[in-house]
């Protein structure tokens, strides 16, 4: 690399502004030293990004410098977890130094905000690809997780669905004229996670999710995990209406299975619904409810007609 690796480090990745007092030794030893909180867990993830496989190679790098940290941020989210401490391991084709500037503008303006510090990082040369270890915190025993979903629960998704997929379609040039075509590459590129509807939620949902493989797989987890079955309302779903225009029929099979939207998938028992709703209503989360948890095992939709349609991974079909 034209700056050494060592150089690199330094010069881009030791000076954040955040400083926690939990960190012992931060970034700059041969690892960090950090404590956690009296009665608390540690939360812990990792998700790694390609160029070319989760980000086109078009993106701004500081599109991926944020975007890295978020889809981390978003799993501490649908666990409930308060964000701490991240580490990264970055591969670069070369050393370029506009590019790393670019980046960390992305990826620090995000972690400043949620008080996340880095505290470990690696830099390799070799094809783009980036993993984020993000850390992060919970009371003891009440982390979410996706197996507390119990018949009778309702199914709850926050924002919108299906935003990402068409931000997708736009930079890859497969649709044009589209309205609103920056909002929606934004979904893409710079996704909120939704850190306080999740903290909020802590005690109140049951079972939660992010949505990163698209609502059908992502639901799919719960329900195998909580051994339980879900009958969904299309009609319910919150999907923009450019979304629905250009989807094709039926028009909600692409928000239903489009990735990337970071939004959370969570489930509540019905004596708590007003609980949860006001609770997402203070921290200014939107959410629709969606459907119903079932004791009947599997994915079943229901159309505007009436009519039950099974959602499985391979597809849909008339459910019988
Ligand atoms: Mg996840």
């Amino acid at each position: 690399m034209g700056l050494g690796e060592f150089n690199l480090i330094e010069r881009y990745f030791e000076h954040q502004a955040v400083r926690r007092d939990d960190v012992a030794t931060p970034i700059g030893d041969d690892a960090a030293v950090v404590s956690v909180a009296d009665g608390c867990e540690l939360v812990v993830s990792v998700d790694t990004l390609i160029e070319g496989v989760h980000f086109p190679p078009q993106t701004s790098p500081q599109a991926i410098g944020h975007k890295a940290l978020a889809v981390n941020l978003s799993d501490l989210a649908a666990m409930g977890a308060k964000p701490a401490w991240a580490t990264l391991a970055l591969t670069l084709p070369h050393s370029d130094e506009a590019w790393l500037e670019a980046f960390c503008r992305g990826f620090f303006q995000l972690a400043d905000q949620y008080q996340v510090q880095l505290i470990g990082g690696d830099t390799c040369r070799g094809p783009l690809s980036l993993s984020v270890q993000i850390m992060g915190q919970v009371a003891s025993g009440e982390a979410l997780t996706r197996c507390g979903a119990a018949a009778g629960d309702l199914i709850y998704v926050s924002g919108q669905i299906g935003d990402a997929g068409l931000g997708l379609r736009l930079v890859q040039r497969q649709l044009q004229g589209v309205r609103d075509e920056d909002y929606f590459i934004q979904r893409l590129n710079c996704p909120a996670p939704r850190i306080e509807a999740g903290l909020a939620l802590r005690g109140v949902a049951s079972a939660a999710i992010d949505i990163s493989d698209g609502l059908v797989a992502d639901l799919g987890h719960i329900l195998k995990k909580s051994a339980v079955g879900a009958v969904l309302d299309v009609e319910a779903l919150p999907v923009a209406e450019q979304v629905k225009s250009l989807a094709g029929e039926p028009w909600w099979q692409w928000p239903l299975s489009a990735g990337d939207d970071y939004e959370l998938c969570f489930t509540v028992p019905s004596a708590r619904q007003p609980q949860a709703e006001a609770l997402m209503a203070q921290v200014g989360c939107e959410i629709s409810c969606i459907g119903v948890v079932e004791p009947l095992r599997g994915l079943r939709l229901r159309l505007a007609d009436g009519q039950l349609i099974e959602a499985t991974r391979q597809g849909y079909r008339h459910f019988v």
